[in-house]
């Protein structure tokens, strides 16, 4: 018997409808991990609700990024306390990043006493195991984990993530990430290219790979750019995206490899987080400012549609005044649709959180705002000679009178109208007005 068949027995002893809430917060990384643990859960015989209240079994996935965000999901975590009271037979799972952290788990044990079972990401394999015996009150030792083939429940019917590699090798200087999800571990080719395989035979449309550190992807056989030329290969009509990717291993391999791809949409997100040499080699990034250009010049070179999207961490420890410049030089060099720009956090066990940071958080502030207003400049020109140009887009979503597209690219096209029949379809439009973030179009 598996631990889903004991689960499913169990619980309908307990309740013949038996309910599962799931809130997911952080990362696509979290998503597909969600999806997996959504899949096994199903298998055992709950349905999901959207509220927590009616639930059987209520499941956290937590993020560890970033500290605010830590500390929000603290706050719905405490929330989950008056549910504990009121059905005292409910199951409190907090899985993820979170729960990797050593500090995090005491604070759990000692002040969430509610929680029934905290899972790290790192054991995600264990999750059927761990939440059988929390459920069912017994050990057991039954070959079986949440295998790679196992139909997982995704949340859409034609965008899909596909995890290719877990973990991070990387070790910068600011990030938790390779604490959390341990070292690089890449899934076999044969295995990511089933499934996409079976997800375009299913109609799906748009196909992220995915993974922390994706494009240094190495399953022992073939490294990024081959598993890019073997995608290449599969007949069907869907957008190939994928996320994210170290600017140290891009190189012109998995550039000229996307450039053949006749899935490639044009979304190249390359997270580059400062323009100074000085602070890269702090943030152990390893590379500079001109090999980062060049990488993307490359790019645009071989692939001229390419919209070119990045991380930026302002504010980060010893970032003097000239560091910031550079990378202001940088966003205007570079011509980005688009940045995420973060002010620095600090996160316990990194190395950078003992670099002395002296610059006042109001200068941070400043440098973000600053930043910001360039790069909105710098977007608006950009996405005003879109205007009058065609493009394929994606219908992901229709509202009363709009539907929300988007272009291979991964910029959003709204479009005036009623289009639910045209839902997770491509169609074609033509661009009539641009906004900084986004743009204005009608279907052809
Ligand atoms: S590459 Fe750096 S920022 Fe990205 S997950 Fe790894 S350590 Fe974190």
């Amino acid at each position: 018997m598996t631990y889903s068949e004991k689960i499913n027995l169990f619980i309908k002893t307990k309740t013949d409808d038996p309910k599962a809430f799931i809130r997911v917060f952080g990362c696509q990384q979290n998503e597909a991990d969600a999806e997996k643990i959504c899949g096994f859960v199903l298998k055992s015989g709950f349905r999901f609700v959207e509220c927590e209240q009616e639930s059987d079994l209520i499941i956290f996935v937590t993020c560890a990024v970033r500290h605010t965000a830590q500390n929000k999901i603290f706050g719905h975590i405490g929330r989950l306390k008056k549910i504990k009271e009121i059905n005292p037979n409910v199951f409190i799972v907090i899985f993820g990043c979170m729960a990797e952290q050593k500090e995090i788990c005491e604070k759990i044990r000692l002040h969430y006493k509610f929680i029934d079972l905290v899972i790290g990401s790192k054991s995600i394999d264990a999750f059927p195991k761990l939440l059988c015996e929390e459920i069912t009150g017994e050990n057991y030792n039954i070959c079986e984990k949440i295998p790679e083939e196992m139909p997982v429940k995704r949340k859409s019917n034609f965008k899909a993530w596909v995890s290719i590699i877990s973990g991070c090798n990387n070790f910068c200087s600011y990030c938790v990430v390779p604490f959390v999800r341990g070292q690089e571990k890449s899934r076999s080719a044969s295995e990511i290219l089933n499934e996409i395989n079976h997800l375009v035979k299913k109609g799906y449309k748009d196909i992220t790979l995915l993974g922390q550190n994706v494009n240094s992807y190495e399953d022992g056989k073939i490294c990024f750019s081959d598993l890019i030329l073997e995608i290449n290969k599969i007949k069907g009509d869907f957008f190939l995206n994928f996320m994210t990717s170290h600017p140290k291993n891009m190189n012109k391999e998995i550039i000229d490899a996307l450039a053949e791809s006749p899935h490639f949409g044009g979304r190249f997100h390359l997270p580059v987080q400062s323009g100074s040499n000085r602070i890269l080699k702090l943030m152990n990034r390893n590379y500079t400012k001109q090999k980062y250009l060049e990488i993307i010049n490359y790019a645009r070179l071989k692939i001229p549609y390419l919209t070119i999207t990045s991380d930026l961490i302002v504010g980060f420890p010893g970032e003097l005044r000239e560091d910031f410049e550079e990378t202001l030089d940088l966003i205007k060099l570079a011509k980005f649709s688009s940045i995420f720009t973060f002010i620095y956090s600090k996160r316990k066990g990194t190395v950078a959180e003992k670099m002395p940071d002296l610059t006042p958080h109001s200068e941070k502030i400043s440098r973000f705002n600053e930043l910001a207003n360039i790069q909105n400049s710098i977007s608006e020109k950009i996405f005003t000679k879109e205007i009058g140009k065609k493009h394929k887009i994606l219908i992901e979503s229709c509202q009363d009178n709009m539907a929300l597209c988007r272009t291979g690219g991964g910029v959003i096209v709204k479009i005036k109208g009623k289009y639910s029949e045209l839902l997770g379809t491509f169609a074609e439009c033509k661009i009539t007005s641009a906004q900084r973030s986004f743009l204005w179009g009608n279907l052809i």
